[in-house]
């Protein structure tokens, strides 16, 4: 009778643990927000094996190791910025990854050059040193003397390194089936006549088409800059539906009648850059800087608070909304809001809004400022899910990996944030950060 038992109590234990799977994590009891806009679901269980998230369920957890408990906490997809620039990936990408940005998209910019950018690829796709996943656009095709700020051939910007002056359509052929071999998510066009006053000359509308032509023969697509409707309603006559920036459009549902009619048609994605509006009043505010940002950045950054160019930069900024939008003291909140409501209307009519920050300009920095951004769009009014969505699955929309990233749903990688309270009471509590994932794997965060 006890050796019957015996056998018995061994056969139902190798029957158990031949049932049992092993999984790498399990995330247990969590509130999960998974990013496709569905609501948040509590008590939930969320299975890893290897780097990808295997189950989602409400089932007893058997499992006792590899488990961290979720009680209390809230789960969301790793964070996208995309709109990045990077001047120094040892020191930004650390950063990125302290504040739960798993992926970026750079669009092009200063020292993106192939070289540095199969460099930054390299390290972004291994997980021994904190680094977020990156995607890129071809170097800047830009017409010489035109944005970026004028650029000619010079130290900075090196015509066929990190620029490509277009100066006929005849070279565009070449180019982009050139620039193609490398592995971009499109081509980067600046359609900009520039800066601020005195304005050159715009771009000549039959080089981005050609632009865009070609750019649609090699399976590639174009990502413009522009910076007011008549440079939008250009890039759409051409074809072109993806914009980096969302500065300097300013969209009347009356007005613009035809013009919404077009982007309507069209399967438009639109990155935010809320930031760039927040970073030129930003010497007016030096109680910005927290004490919190200043762990973790270095004060250099915010050097030019005080310097007397960027002063009168802030102060131009601010007489540029008194001037045109009829503000008498233009609050922050004044100058997102109108920009917000633009976004929600784009929504919907189908539009993809993407949240990036532009980080790499001044008080733009990489990590915070995606969590700006995103305060940014709360304090204009957008709903906070939806702020979620636009940092999350809408950039893995934009970027064409939605088979692998944005969400939080069974299949996909398990890149996400564990935080300590809830982003849709405030969506400060994306700072509220617990831990990050990435591939499945606890990254490093600066002050762990
Ligand atoms: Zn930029």
């Amino acid at each position: 009778m006890k050796i019957l038992s015996l056998i018995f109590l061994l056969s139902l234990m190798a029957c158990s643990s031949e049932k049992a799977e092993e999984y790498d994590l399990i995330i247990t009891n969590v509130n999960l927000i998974d990013g496709t806009g569905s609501e948040i679901r509590k008590g939930v269980n969320v299975y890893i094996k290897e780097n990808t998230i295997e189950s989602i369920n409400s089932d007893r957890v058997e499992q006792k190791r590899n488990t961290i408990d979720g009680s209390n906490k809230y789960l969301i997809p790793g964070l996208f910025d995309s709109h990045v620039h990077i001047s120094n990936y040892q020191d930004e990408f650390p950063k990125l990854i302290h504040f739960g940005v798993t992926s970026i998209f750079v669009p092009g910019g200063k020292i993106a050059t192939n070289d540095y950018y199969s460099q930054m690829r390299d390290l972004s796709s291994q997980d021994s040193i904190p680094a977020p996943r990156i995607y890129y656009t071809s170097q800047i095709f830009t017409v010489e003397g035109k944005h970026p700020s004028y650029a000619n051939s010079s130290g900075v910007w090196r015509n066929g390194e990190n620029i490509y002056f277009i100066s006929d359509t005849v070279q565009i052929e070449q180019l982009v089936k050139e620039v193609n071999l490398e592995p971009i998510q499109g081509i980067k066009l600046v359609i900009e006549d520039g800066v601020q006053p005195p304005f050159s000359e715009r771009i000549e509308q039959n080089i981005i088409n050609k632009i865009n032509d070609e750019a649609l023969k090699n399976e590639t697509r174009v990502f413009a800059h522009i910076s007011d409707n008549v440079e939008l309603k250009m890039a759409l006559d051409a074809g072109i539906s993806n914009f980096v920036h969302f500065t300097g459009v300013d969209i009347d549902s009356l007005r613009d009648k035809r013009l919404l009619e077009q982007i309507r048609e069209m399967n438009v994605s639109w990155v935010t850059t809320l930031m760039l509006d927040k970073s030129m009043i930003y010497p007016n505010h030096p109680e910005w800087v927290s004490s919190e940002l200043l762990e973790i950045y270095d004060p250099e950054n915010f050097k030019n608070l005080t310097n007397l160019l960027f002063k009168a930069r802030a102060a131009e900024s601010i007489q540029y909304y008194k001037d045109n939008y009829s503000f008498e003291n233009p609050t922050l909140k004044e100058i997102i809001k109108f920009q917000v409501d633009d976004m929600k209307m784009l929504i919907e009519i189908g539009v993809n809004m993407v949240s990036g920050t532009d980080s790499g300009n001044p008080f733009i920095l990489p990590g915070y400022s995606i969590h700006e951004e995103m305060q940014l769009l709360e304090l204009g009014g957008m709903d906070r899910m939806k702020i979620i969505e636009m940092t999350t699955r809408n950039a893995a929309k934009m970027l064409n990996i939605s088979d692998k990233l944005g969400t939080i749903e069974v299949g996909k990688l398990a890149d996400f944030l564990l935080l300590n309270k809830n982003p849709l009471e405030s969506i400060s509590n994306t700072l509220s950060i617990h831990s990050v994932y990435k591939n499945g794997k606890k990254q490093t965060r600066i002050t762990n």
